[in-house]
C-alpha cells in the first residue's frame, strides 16, 4: 500500500542556499510563485520600503557593497563584527513572507556616510512608531494547550537564548505555564538556569530518540514558579544526524511535545544557531517564530535566509507557521547604529518588528553567570522590564495567551 509519507520525503537534489538541510522536500504545489527553474529571479523589492538610502537619491543598489568600517560613525567598540554563520551564499530569491523580503534592504551599509533621518519623536518608540501600552494580561483561570514559539535566528550571539530565558520567566511573571525547550546541544539555556548538563541522566535527546520515552517524565523544574525545562546537552549533536534517517524526520520533536501541551500555556524553544535539521524540527513544532536580531548592521543580512526557511517549512511541513515578531537585541540608543539598522529592519518588515527592543546591558551574561533570569536577578533593571514589556506585547499581539 503506498503511504502518503513516502512522497512527501523523496531525498532531493542539494539546496542551493546552502544552509537549509539538503534533504528539505521541494515543493509539490505551485504556492511558490516566484521560484523559477531557471536562473535567480531578481528578489521583488518593495520599492517604498527601501527607505535607505532616502527615496531622493535612492540608487539601485546593484551589488552588495563590503560594510566600510570608517562609514560608521558611532561604533561600539564593544560590538566585534561577529562573523557570519554560513550565510555567504546569497539567498535565492523566493516568496518569503506575505510581504516580500526587501534582500537589498537588508544587506546595504546603513549610515554610509548619510546624515541620519531619524527624526524619533518624543512619544515615539526605540523603534521610531508611536508606542502602544500593554497591559497586564489578565490571569488565566486555566491552562493550556500551548502555543509553541521558536526563537530562532541562525546567527550565534544575537540573543535567542537570553530572549529564551527571560520572556519564559517574565510570563510565568505574569501567570502563565511556560515550558522551556532547550533545542541547542550547546545547552545554554539549561546552564542558564542553573543545570549541570553533564549531570544529566535525560534530555530533549532521549525524548527524541528513543522511542517510549515521554517528555513529562525529563521536563523538570526551574527555581521560576510556572517555569519548567526540557534541558539538553552535547548529546543532542548526535541527533542531528540521527534523525536523518528517521521516517517523518522533520516533524520528531513536533510528536515528542505533543504529550506535554496541555500542561502550558507557552512553549519557547531555544533553537540553534543553524538552518539545520534540529532547526526545521523546531520550526515544524512551532506554532510561531520570534527572532531574536542583534542591533548590528551584519545581523541583518541573514535574516532574508532565514525568512525564507520558514517559508519553506510553511509550504512543505508546517502551514500554520506564522512570524510572530523580530525583535531587536542589544540596543543602544544613543548609537546611531542601533537606530539605524532598527530603522532599516522596520522599513523591511514593518510591524512585524516588535515595538519592544531590549537594551544593551551587561546585566544580561551577568544574571548568566548567576544562572537566573534577569527578572529575578535584577528585578528592577530596565532589562528586566524590557522583557516584562515584551510579553506583555506578545499577549496583546495574541501570540500567546
Ligand atoms: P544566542 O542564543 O543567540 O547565541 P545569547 O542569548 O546566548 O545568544 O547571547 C549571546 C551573549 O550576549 C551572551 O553572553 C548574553 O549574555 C549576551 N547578551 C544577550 N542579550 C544581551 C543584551 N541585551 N545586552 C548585552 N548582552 C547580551
Ligand atoms: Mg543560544
Amino acid at each position: 500500500m503506498c503511504h502518503p509519507v513516502s512522497s512527501e520525503f523523496q531525498p532531493s537534489t542539494p539546496s542551493t542556499t546552502g544552509s537549509v538541510p539538503p534533504d528539505l522536500p521541494r515543493p509539490t504545489g505551485t504556492g511558490a510563485p516566484q521560484e523559477t527553474a531557471g536562473g535567480p529571479a531578481a528578489p521583488a523589492v518593495r520599492p517604498g520600503a527601501l527607505g535607505w538610502p532616502p527615496a531622493a537619491a535612492a540608487e539601485p543598489v546593484t551589488a552588495v557593497a563590503s560594510p566600510d568600517p570608517e562609514a560608521r560613525p558611532e561604533a561600539d567598540a564593544a560590538t566585534a563584527p561577529a562573523a557570519e554563520a554560513g550565510t555567504s551564499a546569497e539567498p535565492e530569491p523566493a516568496a518569503p513572507r506575505s510581504a516580500d523580503v526587501p534582500t537589498e534592504l537588508l544587506e546595504t551599509p546603513v549610515g554610509a556616510g548619510v546624515q541620519s533621518q531619524l527624526e524619533i519623536a518624543p512619544q515615539d518608540g526605540p523603534t521610531n512608531r508611536p508606542m502602544p501600552s500593554f497591559p497586564v494580561p489578565p490571569p488565566l483561570s486555566a491552562h493550556g494547550p500551548a502555543r509553541v514559539i521558536a526563537m530562532c535566528n541562525q546567527k550565534g550571539g544575537v540573543g535567542k537564548t537570553t530572549t529564551t530565558i527571560n520572556l519564559g520567566a517574565a510570563l510565568a511573571e505574569y501567570g502563565r505555564r511556560v515550558l522551556l525547550v532547550d533545542f541547542d546541544p550547546q545547552g545554554a539555556l539549561s546552564v542558564g538556569l542553573g543545570i549541570n548538563p553533564h549531570e544529566l541522566d535525560a534530555t530533549v535527546y532521549q525524548v527524541l530518540m528513543e522511542r517510549g520515552t515521554d517528555v513529562r517524565s525529563v521536563i523538570r523544574d526551574t527555581a521560576v514558579a510556572g517555569l519548567d525545562l526540557l534541558p539538553a546537552n552535547i548529546d543532542l549533536s548526535a541527533a542531528e544526524v540521527q534523525l536523518v534517517g528517521e521516517v517523518a524526520r522533520e516533524s520528531v520533536l513536533a510528536r515528542a511535545l505533543r504529550p506535554a501541551l496541555d500542561d502550558y500555556d507557552v512553549v519557547l524553544i531555544d533553537c540553534q544557531p543553524s538552518l539545520g535539521l534540529l532547526t526545521v524540527n523546531a520550526l515544524t513544532a512551532a506554532h510561531g517564530v520570534l527572532i531574536p536580531l542583534e542591533c548590528e548592521f551584519f545581523a541583518l543580512r541573514g535574516v532574508a535566509l532565514l525568512v525564507e526557511t520558514i517559508e519553506k517549512v510553511r509550504e512543505r511541513l508546517n502551514p500554520g507557521l506564522e512570524v510572530d515578531g523580530i525583535l531587536a537585541t542589544m540596543y543602544d540608543g544613543r548609537t546611531l547604529h542601533s537606530r539605524e539598522v532598527v530603522s532599516r529592519v522596520v522599513d523591511a518588515f514593518g510591524d512585524d518588528v516588535f515595538h519592544t527592543v531590549i537594551g544593551r546591558t551587561v546585566k544580561f551574561p551577568d544574571a548568566t553567570v548567576a544562572a537566573e533570569p534577569i527578572t529575578s536577578y535584577a528585578s528592577n533593571h530596565p532589562g528586566a522590564e524590557a522583557y516584562r514589556q515584551l510579553a506583555r506585547e506578545l499577549v496583546a499581539r495574541g501570540d500567546a495567551a
